[in-house]
């Protein structure tokens, strides 16, 4: 799973730093996969061969979640060099400009600001964001705030007003970050470019009710046929992880007719997924860890062990889990 590819900004707060690559561990972890026997193959063909129990072949899928710009301007010139076929998951309100970055409008707030001002009664008026450990701070504070404490639709209304206050404009955002349907259709027609649906409004599933939750999807699903002229046969939840995701959706993808949705719980592909691809884990290639080695150790499967352990640990004792930082939230 990787979201942008571009070069490495220096300013020293950067929240979202792990949504990002740079062109050259993208060329550089390709190599990787591939001297370690991996083939990169399309997901239409992982899908079929996780089905068919084929388990002989080693191989991997690569993904680019929201559909930013980078993808087309930067890694499809590298991926189409390297034959290495690939599915963008295109969240359509962003192309439609009518959904929210709200992540990075966040960013760029308390980036040009020293003090952030929410709702008042919110519990998180008046944060100090002079430094960048005060910035790191107030970022994770709203963030804990926007995805657990109100609701997704709240959430964007807080959003939108902030914006608002702090004069950044969320049409503009998207028109900076994410392609233009012209752009999508560019890439869809490449053969080397499976197009997934990634829902409309990018929504947290499990955080709507179940008729919101199906209607996000199956617009989303609607604009990109619309557009493309192509039915997406893959899905990835929005957000990915326990709070964004439950059995539920799961249920709701595999009715409107997905051939596998992705989430992005870590992990390598293993025979159990067969019997679940509504579920299926993912490698997050962290803009935090740019070291071509770490593609050795995820390819091993040890990491995620880890991780499933840890986080069982930190659940049972009720602590905060130390591999955040390792497998930090994704967007
Ligand atoms: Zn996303």
């Amino acid at each position: 799973m990787m979201h942008h590819v571009r070069p490495s900004g220096a300013e020293p707060f950067q929240p979202n730093r792990h949504l990002e690559i740079s062109p050259e561990f993208l060329r550089s972890a390709i190599e990787r996969i591939r001297a370690n026997g991996y083939e990169i193959i399309s997901i239409d063909e992982a899908v079929d061969l996780l089905k068919s129990g084929y388990g002989h072949r080693r191989y991997a899928v690569l993904t680019f979640d929201d559909g930013y710009k980078d993808n087309l301007e930067i890694a499809y010139p590298i991926l189409k060099e390297l034959n290495a076929p690939f599915t963008v998951f295109v969240a359509s309100g962003l192309v439609d400009r009518t959904s929210e970055l709200w992540w990075v409008a966040l960013e760029r707030i308390i980036a040009e600001n020293e003090e952030v001002v929410i709702t008042q009664g919110s519990g998180v008026d008046g944060l100090s964001c002079r430094t960048t450990a005060e910035k790191n701070a107030c970022f994770e504070k709203l963030l804990d705030h926007l995805t657990l404490e109100v609701g997704e639709k709240d959430q964007r209304l807080v959003v939108r007003a902030l914006a608002e206050r702090y004069g950044v404009d969320m049409e503009a955002l998207a028109d900076e970050l994410v392609m233009t349907w012209d752009q999508v259709r560019t890439l869809s027609a490449d053969p080397l470019v499976t197009i997934g649906a990634h829902t409309h409004d990018h929504f947290a599933m499990a955080r709507l009710d179940a008729e919101d939750a199906r209607t996000d999807v199956l617009t989303g699903l609607r604009r990109l046929e619309e557009e493309t002229g192509r039915r997406p046969k893959h899905f990835a939840y929005p957000y990915g992880k326990p709070y964004a995701v439950e059995r539920r959706d799961a249920d709701i993808v595999r009715e409107i007719g997905f051939a596998s949705s992705v989430t992005t719980l870590p992990g390598v592909l293993q025979s159990v997924n067969a019997r679940d691809p509504m579920m299926l884990p993912r490698v997050s290639l962290n803009g935090r860890f740019q070291d071509p080695a770490v593609i050795d150790q995820y390819l091993t499967g040890a990491p995620f062990a880890l991780y499933r352990v840890a986080r069982w640990a930190a659940t049972g004792f009720g602590v905060r889990s130390g591999v955040s930082r390792f497998f930090p939230s994704t967007r």
